[in-house]
């Protein structure tokens, strides 16, 4: 604030963000002659009197006032923060249209209804006695929740959060065993091919092969045409793929259930828009969402605040922490020298590049050369290839003799960041380290520590590498835990980066910012429904006020 213009003044002088080529002078006076428009509606208090006295929050019209005219005695100090009341007002109004809009989106879809899918119990301890392993109490806990929803005549809506390798895929299972039990349809979907793949290739282990298809974008022609039939003449009941799933032509025959893995990397819309190919004799499929980003409760509260939440919160046992250090690029001949030494006593490993380039096509050559450079440093070894230009059934080869341990060093873009599962993998290089989010680094090394074996992880950095930097790095070094890294994350670098760019609508806001104001975060839940209760004619407006008449979430 300019505070030498405010010795002269009644009140203070704004400083507003400059524009390019709009001086402060021209920018005051249009946003004063705007002021002085304002109408009624523009102006109109559409938070209860009832928050405003709780809170001690100045009306509508006197924040504006307030902010556009300080009064000198202000502090400016607390201006600095946000914390004056009349800045609070706006944020709580602004968080509360957010929560409002999900929150209207959820009762809309609770007021639907679902198929109810009962599960026998006789028929859960049938399949899990299928299984190689015992189910953890943290997956028994999650499951009974699902089901529990499940047996409900009001469609499902639940976020399933857990830890990369905590077992998700199994409790999907479940949920897709009750779809079957009543002889409906369930659609998983998958956010990358290789995922689908694998996810399809669990299905078809646990539940009848002739029951379940493979559908992605890289279906084609006849193919793509005898999948499509055979979903449409429910010939198949189990139907994993990309999101190849919503497109136009994908007709589901009594599609009960939809169940989207990865969630982060797909967009509220897409999720949504699978939800509406389901609608059948006036029902629609119930949903469950899983994602590895380990998000902190306040956050999932806001950012999912359509969804129930459930979380499986231990990982199965005798998992052993990745050991994980950070070298730099200088020593690339000692990580050589580690990885054959590894590879040599029958182990298997990662060589994971980074994405330097801005375009795909370079990111992959960039794969490619690190990978004959690899070949070249270690002869004696054999390396495999996948990146995200390759043809499906090309990755699929390489992913399968890598699972076959026909190749020893598996050399991958990001494109393995999810799922890819290959237990006797004890070994990951990350190239350029520095250059991920901490999520998604935590999702690398995911890839890891997944069978018995004792494994690591080596972040390789540039140099030079800031304080910061290094600090980052050092937070995966010193924890496993995907929500202590989540809530490091979260600090350092903001909601949307953590939840993915691509869903960060919710997250974009003009003056709150749910880091800094995570302190109203529960307020402004139970704000939101005693609104919903009690002023339900506020909603549309406030919704309309902060997101605009195309409501990013009311509209699907
Ligand atoms: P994510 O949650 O990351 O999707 P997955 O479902 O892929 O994890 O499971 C990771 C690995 O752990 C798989 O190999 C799976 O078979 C195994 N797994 C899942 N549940 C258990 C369990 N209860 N005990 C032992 N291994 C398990
Ligand atoms: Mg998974």
């Amino acid at each position: 604030l300019d505070t030498q213009a405010a010795a002269v003044e009644e009140t203070m002088t704004p400083v507003y963000a400059k524009t390019e080529g709009v001086h402060q002078a021209l920018l005051r006076n249009l946003i004063d002659q705007v002021l002085n428009r304002l109408n009624g509606e523009m102006l109109q208090e559409y938070v209860p009197e009832s928050l405003l006295n709780k809170h001690g929050f100045p009306n509508l019209q006197q924040a504006i006032q307030m902010l556009h005219h300080p009064s000198p005695d202000i502090s400016l100090e607390q201006l600095e923060q946000c914390r004056h009341p009349a800045q609070q007002r706006m944020i709580f109004e602004e968080l509360l249209a957010h929560q409002l809009s999900l929150m209207s989106v959820r009762q809309r879809v609770k007021k639907e209804e679902a198929v109810p899918l009962p599960l026998d119990l006789t028929q859960l301890d049938v399949f899990k006695q299928r299984l190689d392993f015992d189910l953890t109490p943290a997956q028994q806990t999650v499951i009974a929740e699902i089901l529990q929803d499940l047996a409900k005549a009001s469609p499902m809506m639940r976020l399933l959060q857990g830890d990369v390798g905590s077992g998700k895929t199994v409790v999907a299972a479940c949920a897709v065993l009750a779809a079957l039990g009543s002889k409906k349809q369930a659609a998983i979907m998958a956010p990358t091919e290789i995922l689908a793949e694998q996810l399809f290739e669990n299905f078809c282990n646990w539940f009848s092969a002739k029951d379940c298809v493979l559908l992605t974008g890289k279906d084609k022609g006849r193919l793509r045409q005898s999948k499509l039939e055979a979903i449409k003449q429910a010939k198949v009941h189990v139907i994993v793929g990309t999101h190849a799933l919503f497109q136009g032509d994908v007709e589901f025959n009594e599609l009960s259930l939809i169940i989207v893995d990865e969630q982060h990397r797909f967009g509220v819309h897409q999720r949504l828009a699978l939800k509406d190919k389901g609608r059948f004799n006036g029902t629609i499929p119930h949903q469950l969402i899983m994602t590895a980003t380990p998000i902190p409760r306040s956050l999932a509260m806001t950012a999912y605040a359509d969804l129930d939440y459930s979380v499986i919160d231990a990982l199965p046992s005798g998992r052993k922490p990745v050991s994980t250090v950070v070298v730099s690029e200088q020593r690339r001949q000692e990580v050589l020298g580690r990885v054959a030494g590894a590879c040599a006593s029958g182990e298997q490993a990662y060589w994971v590049c980074t994405l330097v380039e801005e375009s795909e096509a370079l990111q992959c050559q960039a794969a490619e050369e690190t990978a004959s450079l690899l070949q070249q440093a270690l002869p004696e070894l054999s390396i495999g290839l996948v990146h995200g230009r390759m043809k499906q059934q090309q990755k699929n080869t390489v992913v399968d003799n890598f699972k076959q341990g026909d190749i020893n060093l598996l050399v991958a873009t990001t494109v393995i960041e999810v799922g890819v599962d290959v237990p006797n993998a004890s070994l990951m290089v990350i190239e350029n380290a520095e250059r991920l989010g901490l999520a998604q680094l935590h999702q690398l090394r995911g890839r890891v520590g997944r069978g018995l074996k004792q494994s690591a992880c080596v972040l390789m950095y540039s140099s030079p590498l800031s304080e910061r930097g290094k600090q980052r790095l050092a937070i995966l070094r010193e924890t496993s835990s995907g929500f202590v890294i989540a809530q490091k994350d979260l600090e350092m670098r903001g909601p949307g980066e953590l939840l993915g760019t691509r869903q960060t609508g919710l997250m974009q806001m003009r003056i709150a910012d749910i880091v800094r104001d995570e302190s109203w975060l529960n307020e402004v839940s139970s704000a939101s429904r005693y609104i919903l209760q009690n002023h339900p004619d506020r909603v549309r407006p406030l919704i309309r006020r902060w997101l605009g008449r195309a409501d990013r979430y009311g509209a699907v």
